[in-house]
Formats: structure tokens, sequence, C-alpha cells
């Protein structure tokens, strides 16, 4: 069984949500993670779903106006959080240095980060892939806690691979997940799973399940259909 984990953006209005929610209200929910916008997450409350939020404050609760603290969204049933997003760093500035914080406090609060990481498409173009994925692994996790960092999910996510609908050769994601998983083992003592993202879908799930050694995806458009994202949880079981 793969892990899916959905991550709707700031994509979805309210009516949408609704009819959302009435179509993946039966969901098996034994291997998916919901990370919808924020201000939904307690429309899914009733669902029994796992529930994420794409983004976490730094700061601890109280005068950051406009944060979510990790104690707020824990403190709604919230046990999962996205940290690290490309487009997090690219369109707002996030540092690996914020990232490692808002990672630390989410494990201090027994959450479970859901940490991305993966290369631009001139990093690649350069065969720099797998050093820029370790680089930026030991960049968030370095100095942490290392008794907790088996808590942290990896999601290995091309940068031009998402929204693109193109993505790596199946042996391509093979070799970084591999590598990203000795690399974990090797300095930390851990064996984190591993998830694929970028331009998952229902065209493309079958011939990424060939590949064993990644643990499941994160998916970001294919998450708002909700049709497409029941097909893929299904292909996934
Ligand atoms: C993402 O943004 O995490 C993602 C994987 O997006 P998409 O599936 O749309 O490429």
């Amino acid at each position: 069984m793969k892990l899916v984990i959905g991550n709707q953006k700031s994509y979805l209005e309210k009516k949408e949500i609704d009819s959302f929610k009435q179509v993946i209200k039966d969901v098996n929910k034994d291997n998916f993670i919901l990370c919808p916008s924020s201000i939904y997450l307690n429309e899914f409350s009733d669902l029994g779903l796992l529930l994420g939020c794409q983004n976490v404050s730094k700061y601890d609760k109280g005068a950051t106006t406009g944060e979510l603290s990790c104690e707020q969204i824990k403190s709604i049933g919230v046990n999962f959080c996205i940290v690290g997003h490309s487009e997090r760093r690219q369109l707002f500035n996030e540092t690996i240095e914020d990232t490692k914080l808002k990672v630390s406090k989410l494990l201090e609060n027994c959450m479970t980060p859901i940490l991305c990481v993966g290369e631009t498409k001139e990093e690649r173009d350069n065969l720099k892939t797998r050093e820029i994925v370790l680089n930026e692994i030991e960049g968030a996790l370095d100095g942490l806690n290392e008794e907790l960092l088996n808590n942290i999910i990896i999601a290995y996510e091309p940068i031009w691979s998402i929204g693109t609908g193109v993505i790596p050769s199946n042996p391509e994601i093979e070799e970084i997940t591999k590598a990203i998983k000795e690399f974990l083992y090797k300095k930390y003592n851990c064996n984190n799973k591993v998830l694929y993202g970028g331009s998952v879908s229902c065209k493309n799930i079958d011939e990424l399940n060939l590949i064993d050694i990644v643990d499941g995806y994160l998916i970001g458009g294919a998450s708002t259909k909700a049709n497409e994202l029941i097909e893929i949880i299904k292909k996934c079981e």
C-alpha cells in the first residue's frame, strides 16, 4: 500500500469544497492524508480523514498576525503539515532556516512534517539533483533532536515537474529515492517514508506504482478533482 497526500493549495472555493466532500466521504482512510486550505480543515473533521496543513508558522502561538501556529493546528486535530514546499520557497522567500524551525516546532508538538525537497530544471540539467536534494534535507534537519527525525515524511518533488505534466523516468525516481533513504539511514539512523511528488495523475499512476521503493505520492492539482483522486487512492491500496 502506498500513502497518498493531497495538497489542494489555494484552488478550491467553498462550493467546490462542498461537492468535493460529497464525493470523497467514503474514501479508504488508511492510506490518505488531505491537506486542504486551512480555512476548510474543520469542514472535513466529521469524515474521519487524516488531515494536514500546507504550511505553519515558524513562531510560537502569540502576536503573529495572519499566521497559524503549530499549537493551533494541533488543537483542531491536525497531525501533519507540509513544510519547505517549493512554492513557499520561491514565492514567499522561505529559507532553509525557516523550514528547519517549522520542522522543529512540528516535531516538538508531536506532529509529522512532510518535508519537500527537489531540484530546479537548471540544477537537473547540470546533474546536481542528488547534491541539491541531500543538501536540502541536511539543511532542514541538522541539529534537530535525532530521536524525533524518524517521524518526518520526505517528499521528493522536482520543481520542474510540479504542475507541468512532465515527470522524471521511473529509474530516475528510483535512484534519487534510494539516495535519500540511504542518506537518512547513514546520517541519522532513520527509515523515513519517501514520497514522489510532481504531476502525479490517473494517467501515470500505474507506471509510477511500479517503483517499489517509493512509499507514496504528494499530489497537487489532481487532488482537487475528487473522482481522479479517488481513482489514484484505489490504485495505491
Ligand atoms: C505539489 O505542488 O506538491 C504538487 C505535487 O503539485 P502537482 O501534483 O500539481 O504537480
